[in-house]
């Protein structure tokens, strides 16, 4: 299986390079030459097995002859069983006909988890083999930090520094991140934003000499692997509820766009989807792109879901891609412009072949909360506001065809304060992270100052 970049400009690669690099060259996102194809037998022959064992089945499509099958079904099964259910991904009704897939019983209480942790013994899996060690650095608002962390910590041959903008996540965030007392993890506090962490990670990787140096790597949501690892939910989920022989329609909280797209990605290879649904908060540029038609940057507004206040879904890039059948020329000039002008609007036929599938829904803060209360209300479930965003973009969108799936991204613990205010009751970290509070913390704080960060990363790296 061989990987193009989305802009043209760059070889095409296979998995593993694809995996390391991240961004192609030409500043494009790498999409697979080919959909793989399941058949039909081959979907049914998923129901009831072991998560992992369809994860192996679904990645090693991506993967071919790149990783040795049962390598990677060991690392699926090691890496799910960090998870503290036996279904990995349950489902949990809440309508007659639709239902949460629980994404967030990985070990930081987060969807991120699900890829996250693949992607980290995929790294030292293929690091080992190619006697090398990588340096994350990762900027994070909130949720990759810790799923980061969690996955890496005490990798013998990826070192990772996550910096987090002091004072703005919520404690139980921080924690996830700086309780891990491994030695190749380090935390940093930057006295500033969360802009201010990932413009210096721009620089970090734009500085040649440090990328070298310390062989800098990324794990943002346009690696593929991530997108792989995340159409593994879609597949499960759709065959519990009766497909391929029923059709499901998904309803998918976005920012990055990276889960919505794992479901075009499922699509794609075969699993009969009607619908999805892209559910934003009021940072709705994706929703705005998939109702009329134009995507076009605001200003980031600050909400109770943060990982989606994003304006520019990276990820959105490779349906695009995809839309205007996977011509680079366009693809490049659209998105060189995005970059200048913050704007496309999108060509009427590519328009058209993206509502083939995807519907887009902003939602504002008030029906967020109030969309805690009402599941709270009618099915006792207590939902993070994340997940509330999608299911009250859900309720807005009325009757889907078939069974609809509401991708359910994090644990309400991991948000007390607003989901207590929204509902009147605190929601518990599940046992196992219940001592989180217990455990002492370890992070360096510095200044939102790049060369002071990048003489800690090689610092660090070094060590
Ligand atoms: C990252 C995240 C999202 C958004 O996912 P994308 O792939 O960026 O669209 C939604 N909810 C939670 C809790 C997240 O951490």
């Amino acid at each position: 299986m061989r990987y193009v970049s989305t802009r043209g400009q760059a070889p095409s690669v296979g998995f593993v390079d694809a995996v390391l690099a991240g961004l192609a060259p030409d500043g494009g996102l790498y999409v697979p030459e080919a959909w793989p194809q399941f058949s039909r037998a081959q979907i049914a022959g998923f129901a009831g097995r072991p998560y992992h064992e369809v994860a192996a089945a679904v990645i090693g499509a991506f993967a071919g002859d790149e990783i040795a099958p049962a390598v990677l079904l060991e690392m699926c099964e090691e890496a799910y069983a960090t998870f503290n259910h036996p279904a990995v991904v349950p489902l949990v009704q809440i309508a007659p006909d639709a239902f949460l897939a629980e994404l967030f019983h990985g070990p930081s209480l987060a969807f991120k988890d699900v890829a996250m942790q693949i992607l980290a013994r995929l790294y030292d899996h293929v690091l080992a083999a190619q006697k090398r060690t990588q340096t994350i650095l990762c900027a994070t608002s909130g949720d990759t930090g810790g799923a980061a962390v969690e996955a890496f910590r005490g990798r013998k041959n990826v070192k990772v520094v996550a910096l987090f903008p002091e004072g703005r996540i919520s404690e139980v965030q921080r924690r996830f991140m700086t309780t891990a007392a491994d030695p190749n993890v380090a935390c940093v506090a930057v006295q500033g934003t969360f802009d201010d962490c990932q413009a210096i990670v721009k620089q970090a990787f734009q500085d040649q000499s440090l990328r070298q140096a310390v062989d800098l790597s990324g794990v943002n949501s346009i690696n593929f692997a991530r997108i792989a690892a995340q159409a593994v939910y879609y597949f499960t989920s759709a065959v519990a509820l009766g497909a391929p022989e029923r059709t499901v329609s998904f309803c998918v909280p976005s920012g990055n766009f990276g889960d919505a797209f794992a479901g075009y990605v499922a699509s794609r290879m075969g699993l009969p989807i009607a619908r999805i649904v892209v559910a934003t908060n009021s940072n709705d540029i994706l929703a705005h792109a998939f109702e009329d038609g134009r995507y076009a940057r605001g200003s980031v507004t600050p909400t109770i879901s943060p990982a989606m206040d994003i304006q520019s879904a990276s990820n959105f890039e490779r349906l695009y891609f995809e839309a205007v059948h996977r011509d680079p020329v366009e693809t490049a000039r659209a998105f060189a412009a995005f970059a200048e002008v913050g704007v496309i609007d999108i060509p009427p036929q590519a328009f058209a072949a993206m509502r083939a599938l995807f519907r887009g829904v902003g939602i504002g803060e008030d029906e967020t909360l109030r969309a805690i209360v009402a599941t709270l209300n009618e099915t006792g479930e207590l939902i993070d506001p994340h997940t509330a965003v999608a299911v009250a973009a859900l309720r807005r969108v009325g009757d889907l065809e078939g069974p609809v799936v509401v991708l359910s991204t994090a644990h309400a613990a991991k948000f007390p304060e607003d989901v207590a205010r929204a509902s009147g009751v605190t929601p518990e970290l599940p046992r196992g992270a219940a001592n989180l509070a217990a455990l002492a913390e370890r992070f360096d704080r510095l200044p939102a100052e790049p060369e002071t960060i990048k003489a800690y990363v090689r610092a660090f790296a070094e060590a």
